[in-house]
């Protein structure tokens, strides 16, 4: 009984884990976030993303596309200016 709850357990962790390495890359290579009202773009979980009006947000694929629509790096959060 206990071996095939673990079992499944185990299967269940692997497919997690397969998940992650499908889709991680994905996730991680998000985008970043920026207000219509400011100059500073952001990470999308930063605080000050957080409090951008959906109205006025606007998404960026790469902080070179944001920083040639004129924006710059939050000093709070500190996205990356270049792309890797
Ligand atoms: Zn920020």
């Amino acid at each position: 009984m206990k071996r095939s709850r673990l079992r499944r357990t185990m299967k269940k962790l692997l497919a997690v884990t397969l998940f992650l390495l499908l889709f991680g890359p994905y996730a991680i290579s998000a985008e970043f976030w920026a207000s219509k009202k400011s100059n500073k773009y952001h990470y999308p979980d930063c605080e000050w993303a957080q409090k951008i009006n959906p109205a006025n947000l606007i998404k960026f694929k790469s902080p070179e596309d944001a920083i040639k629509a004129g924006y710059i790096p939050c000093k709070v959060c500190k996205p990356p200016v270049a792309s890797k």
